[in-house]
């Protein structure tokens, strides 16, 4: 059986020499580094090892997308989501943080040659960054922020409360999504900025406090409910992402959503791709009735209807992250690959699990934590009900009755 994309005709096209290349680079990372933290961690809720997160920056991970001029590797989507796959396969949150860099380098705060530094640490996984964009009232809409950015001088000054911030404690600095705080705005509401607020690594910024919050999966770094109070950051203007944006920073964040729906099916098909390696090799060992349960019609079919849906996906991902990095791909394109992809991982770590029937819902193999993962791509980056939503739209337009939608 083709085990990968690689052996099938279809993939010709998309995977060239170099492509091959880094794929089996990070695939030989995964299986000797980031699979085993994975499973000396996950059980115990433990962070990633600040040492793996260095190696994958030697390796230029962080750096896919940042351009050469910055010390990046200056590759596309489709680079970024092949590495990301991969990742996926040994740990959910390890094919995470790569985001870190990559996707957040637009956003890094600074000036000129400062700025420049901290652009080329982030390459290396040495300069990382959160993004604060949920709060406890709002999510799926974020046009319905509340944390506010109140101006004094040449300082942002943001008080509120913000809700799942990923790596708020690990990171460099959180980018935080705040209405501005501007009494005179026309209908009394007022626009929208993304703040980056800088701190020491392993703390949160002066003024802010929080809690991790007691999630049950997406184990290797924390997620945090944060309160803001009075905490002061530059006022920037420039290339750093820190800028009012025509006080429509929330839609330039959705607009962002793109590349990382691409990103989280990437981390579905690492997932179900993982699932399905345990589950057949667990197939072919398992012994009940005398034989190996593989040879029961019923398990047979479901790795072939797991290994066909993985392609499926992987086939749409690869054309997707060609239409991105070709600069063609639209909402609807992103829309479908996460919408396609994620719900497909649940289905497929699902059915892996019922393939090792009680031993896999025990924590002794891998399959409860790829599926307790994937059931999280299904909500965040966008629900998959934003994302059908978003598909509908385009297809049907606007709903025409207020309230429908
Ligand atoms: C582990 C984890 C890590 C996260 N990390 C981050 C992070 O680092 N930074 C950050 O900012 N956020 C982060 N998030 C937040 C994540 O992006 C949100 O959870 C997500 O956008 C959904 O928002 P919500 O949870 O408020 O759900 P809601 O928006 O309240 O949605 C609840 C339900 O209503 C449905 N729904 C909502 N609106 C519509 C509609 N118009 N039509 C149909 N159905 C609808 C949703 O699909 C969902 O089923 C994280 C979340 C989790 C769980």
């Amino acid at each position: 059986m083709a085990d990968d994309a690689s052996d099938l005709p279809a993939s010709a096209g998309y995977l060239t020499p170099e492509r091959i290349m880094m794929r089996d680079l990070a695939r030989r990372f995964t299986a000797e580094e980031v699979a085993p933290a994975a499973r000396r961690l996950d059980p115990i809720k433990g962070d990633m090892p600040r040492e793996l997160i260095e190696r994958m920056g030697e390796l230029g991970f962080f750096g896919i997308l940042i351009p050469e001029e910055y010390g990046g590797l200056g590759l596309g989507a489709f680079e970024y989501c092949l590495v990301a796959e991969e990742l996926a396969r040994g740990w959910m949150s390890v094919a995470s943080i790569i985001a870190r860099g990559n996707s957040f380098y637009r956003s890094v705060p600074g000036e000129g040659e400062e700025r420049r530094r901290k652009i080329e640490a982030m390459a290396k996984g040495q300069y990382l960054g959160a993004a604060a964009l949920s709060e406890p009232g709002t999510g799926s809409d974020l046009s319905g922020v509340t944390c506010r950015a109140r101006r004094e001088g040449d300082e942002w000054v943001i008080t509120g409360n913000k809700y799942w911030c990923t790596f708020a404690d690990g990171a460099d600095y959180i980018s935080v999504l705040c209405r501005i705080d501007d009494p005179d705005a026309p209908s009394g509401r007022a626009g929208t900025t993304s703040v980056s607020v800088e701190k020491p690594k392993g703390e949160l910024p002066a003024g802010c406090t929080g809690n991790p919050i007691p999630k049950i999966g997406y184990f290797g770094w924390k997620t945090w409910e944060l309160h803001f109070d009075g905490v002061r950051a530059p006022v920037r203007q420039g290339p750093s992402g820190n800028t009012e944006q025509g006080g429509r920073a929330h839609q330039a964040v959705a607009f962002g959503l793109g590349l990382a729906r691409a990103h989280t099916a990437a981390r579905s098909i690492g997932l179900a791709q993982a699932a399905l390696e345990d589950s057949i090799a667990y197939a072919k060992e398992r012994i009940q009735f005398g034989q190996p349960i593989s040879d029961f019609q019923a398990i047979r079919f479901k790795i072939a209807t797991m290994a066909t849906e993985i392609e499926a996906a992987r086939q749409l991902m690869y054309y997707v992250c060609s239409e991105i990095d070709a600069g063609r791909a639209g909402r609807i394109e992103t829309s479908m690959v996460k919408y396609f992809a994620s719900e497909m991982a649940e289905r497929v770590t699902s059915e892996a699990l019922q393939i090792h029937g009680g031993a896999g819902y025990t924590t002794l193999h891998s399959i409860e934590r790829y599926w307790r993962d994937a059931r999280l791509t299904k909500i965040f980056e966008g629900t998959s009900e934003i994302q059908q939503r978003i598909i509908a739209d385009t297809l049907l337009g606007k709903p025409t009755i207020r309230g429908s939608n």
